[in-house]
């Protein structure tokens, strides 16, 4: 879907939110049950409704400081790790048992960003994501802070929303901040700025009037959520900054309601991977397949790639690497990403989806290349 005003938001199925330190914890580190009750409680209803609901939550590094009496955040990355691997048993355990309050279950996933660069790593977490959302489960994710260090680092949660929303394929970014939304200017020191409802594109002077500040508690300032809202609209996701003690916010959001600031994207989702796939990415090898897959390209514009059209698999390459699809005679028609490896398809060629299982042992989907992931040249 693609969402060009307040209206569309309403149809947004799949939506992450991001909820930061500032939002979960008091100033002086310790949680905000009202507030992570009331989450619960909102997240659970619209997963009710039929939405899909992927939970970005910072926190660990305070929750931790709190459990262990320290004055302040550990200045050290020693000391950082440690914390957050105190505080994130914590932070889970609350959202685990307020969630199951509503009858919601929830998952931790913890990332870090060679789950991002890595297609490996990427296609691994995304089949990950989507099969916990296909259970009806709600993903509660943050930063592996214990083990992410210098470059494997994301280091804000506000970067990690649009990572997680690209990855698993996200209508929605809502960020819940304790400022409500994107101003001309700082607020606290410019009396005369203004909150803008609605950002079409990210200039230049948005970028240099977010500045750098972000609150005691808390990673990011104004900065990472223009970044965040960046990276999100180039992979095809709107996203909303909005207060986080504003009363029902999320639920209001996705009634259309004029709250915060709302970044739109102008592409959908879909187009942004498939202009990705047909000429920004490699291509590490090739399908050949046979007459019956070609004609159901030509004749539907879009199909999924399944085992029993392959007939040949040139060059070595991973699974979630983006491949050519050729016919017989080497002209290529399609690129797609794979979840199989070369070495796998060997195996599976020709054969019925049922049987992949039992040759390889194991089964990721039928599909060898999904009809989202593929586009007809
Ligand atoms: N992962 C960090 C934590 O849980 C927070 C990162 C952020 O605040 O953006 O404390």
């Amino acid at each position: 879907m693609i969402i060009r005003n307040r209206e569309d938001i309403r149809q947004a199925k799949r939506i992450v939110v991001k909820v930061g330190t500032s939002t979960i914890t008091y100033a002086n580190y310790s949680r905000n049950f009202t507030r992570i009750d009331h989450l619960a409680r909102e997240l659970s209803d619209l997963h009710n409704q039929g939405r899909e609901i992927i939970l970005v939550t910072s926190g660990a590094v305070a929750v931790g400081t709190d459990r262990l009496h320290l004055p302040e955040k550990p200045r050290t990355i020693p000391g950082k790790q440690a914390v957050a691997a105190v505080g994130q048993g914590i932070l889970m355990n609350t959202y685990e048992k307020l969630f199951a309050e509503y009858g919601t279950t929830v998952a931790q996933v913890l990332l870090t960003r060679m789950e991002m660069r890595d297609r490996h790593h990427y296609i691994n977490s995304r089949n990950t994501f989507m099969e916990l959302l296909r259970m009806g489960v709600i993903p509660i994710v943050n930063e592996n802070d214990t083990v992410a260090l210098d470059d494997l680092k994301i280091g804000d949660n506000d970067n990690m929303s649009a990572l997680v929303g690209g990855l698993a394929d996200a209508d929605l970014i809502i960020i819940l901040s304790d400022i409500d939304g994107y101003y001309t200017a700082n607020p606290a020191t410019h009396p005369e700025a203004r909150l803008v409802h609605t950002v079409t594109e990210i200039t230049p002077a948005i970028e240099a009037a977010a500045g750098e500040a972000g609150s005691a508690r808390g990673t990011g300032g104004m900065m990472t959520k223009i970044q965040a809202a960046k990276q999100a609209v180039s992979s095809g996701i709107s996203l909303i900054i909005a207060s986080g003690s504003e009363p029902n916010v999320i639920t209001r959001v996705l009634q259309g309601e004029e709250l915060g600031t709302l970044f739109l994207s102008r592409e959908n989702r879909l187009q942004v991977r498939k202009r990705w796939l047909a000429f920004g990415a490699g291509c590490a090898g090739s399908l050949v397949v046979d007459d019956g897959c070609v004609q159901a390209l030509q004749r539907e514009g879009s199909c999924s790639i399944l085992p029993a059209g392959i007939l040949r698999v040139e060059g070595t390459f991973e699974a979630g690497n983006t491949v050519s699809v050729r016919n017989q005679a080497g002209k290529e028609l399609a690129r797609g990403l794979t979840h199989y490896s070369s070495d796998e398809l060997d195996k599976i060629k020709g054969v019925r989806s049922a049987l992949i299982e039992q040759i390889l042992g194991s089964k990721i989907c039928d599909e060898v290349i999904h009809r989202d992931d593929l586009v007809v040249l």
